[in-house]
């Protein structure tokens, strides 16, 4: 395993970490005390394969991804570096919420300091403007000297703009942001070229000395996907391509058994390096995916009409990739399906990646209902 210097911090850092929602895509966070125990064996090899870094949040199955690496926290605390987040200020106009959403972090991770802690998803200006303004990062701020957290900063699916912003007024240590292969073809939800994410954002966060850790190298578990010749991309290959670019510091890829385990963690040492003909290949099959690939996050919800917005997005994906029946079948499953969408477009404000999804629901009940 390789490690990096996560900027400011002077944390040293696996430059493969691991993700805690990939436990909830394995039902782990629907299975109780069983469910935590398998979480604390995937964590507890993780570390034994030399992983040093785990990103979690208070939002992950409700607390139960942070109950999971507390368990681990016991025994290991030394071994681990903590990232966790929350989002406590998104519904809320009171900055106590985060000083309780943090207080009940640390009650869960088991431990008295958090070595990073985030505002979740703070993304487009006006969001920005809310958690300064309305004295929820000041929690954070604050937290820090009491030595509650160690580091503090944001995750974000924002443009240039906000993170630049970010760092020049927000005191930032740590800054999670999406990076995979699409973002050399993708737009921002402002209709920004996401290039800009390596071309100009990652220069700027190395200049400010600010520790960079990214999520979705997976883009939400789509890229992985079969296509019809039933080849997929290697989830390893993907997680490499990131770890290739050395400005990440460290990259978080959701596992859920330890079997992806086992695989991601390669992606930590050189002996997997992408040679440059992996690379050009990686980046022209990018190209086969349409503007409005569903990366899953489920931002846009909650939806009014309950349409459950990511499971049909993803039926759409697979659909995309193969025209199996089951498919079908699936859709026709659900108890609430695309046609019930009043084209409010309440979701599409918040999906980061700009997906029309109100078109996308009148093109799934086409195809599902039609069929
Ligand atoms: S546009 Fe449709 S899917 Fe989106 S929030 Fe409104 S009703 Fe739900
Ligand atoms: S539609 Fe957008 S917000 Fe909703 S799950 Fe997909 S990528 Fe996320």
């Amino acid at each position: 395993m390789e490690y990096r210097v996560l900027g400011r911090t002077g944390l040293k850092v696996s430059v493969v970490g691991i993700g805690t929602l990939g436990f909830g895509r394995e039902g782990l966070f629907a299975r109780g005390k069983e469910g935590i125990q398998e979480m604390e064996r995937v964590i507890d090899r993780a570390l034994d394969l030399g992983v040093n870094i785990i990103d979690t949040a208070c939002s992950y199955g409700n607390g139960m991804a942070e109950q999971g690496v507390g368990e681990v926290m016991k025994k290991r605390r030394s071994d681990v570096i903590i990232l966790s987040r929350t989002h406590a200020w998104q519904k809320s106009e009171n900055p106590e919420d985060i000083e309780i959403a943090l207080e009940e972090s640390l009650q869960r991770l088991q431990v008295d300091s958090i070595d990073i802690y985030q505002l979740h998803d703070v993304t487009s200006p006006e969001a920005y403007q809310k958690v300064v303004e309305g004295g929820f990062y000041e929690v954070l701020k604050k937290a820090k000297r009491q030595g509650k957290v160690k580091f503090i900063g944001f995750s974000t699916h924002g443009s240039f703009e906000v993170v630049k912003k970010m760092i020049e007024t927000g005191d930032v240590d740590v800054l999670t942001l999406a990076y995979n292969i699409l973002q050399q073809k993708r737009v921002a939800s402002d209709g920004e070229d996401l290039k800009i994410t390596s071309q100009r954002v990652f220069p700027l966060i190395k200049k400010f000395g600010i520790g960079l850790t990214v999520m979705k190298p997976l883009g939400g578990g789509a890229l992985t996907l079969k296509g019809a010749d039933g080849k997929g991309l290697s989830p390893l290959k993907l997680v490499r391509y990131v770890v290739q670019n050395p400005y990440v510091h460290t990259v978080t890829p959701g596992v859920g058994t330890l079997a992806h385990l086992e695989e991601l963690v390669k992606a930590g040492d050189r002996a997997y390096a992408l040679t440059p003909e992996e690379i050009r290949y990686f980046e022209e099959e990018a190209k086969r995916w349409g503007k409005d690939l569903c990366r899953q996050c489920g931002y846009c919800l909650p939806c009014p009409q309950n349409i459950p917005i990511p499971s049909i997005m993803r039926l759409l994906t697979k659909w995309q990739q193969k025209k199996d029946k089951e498919l079908i079948k699936n859709y026709r499953n659900l108890e609430i399906k695309a046609d019930a969408c009043v084209e409010c477009r309440k979701c599409e404000k918040r999906c980061p990646y700009n997906i029309r999804i109100s078109q996308k629901m009148r093109e799934a009940e086409q195809i599902f209902a039609g069929e």
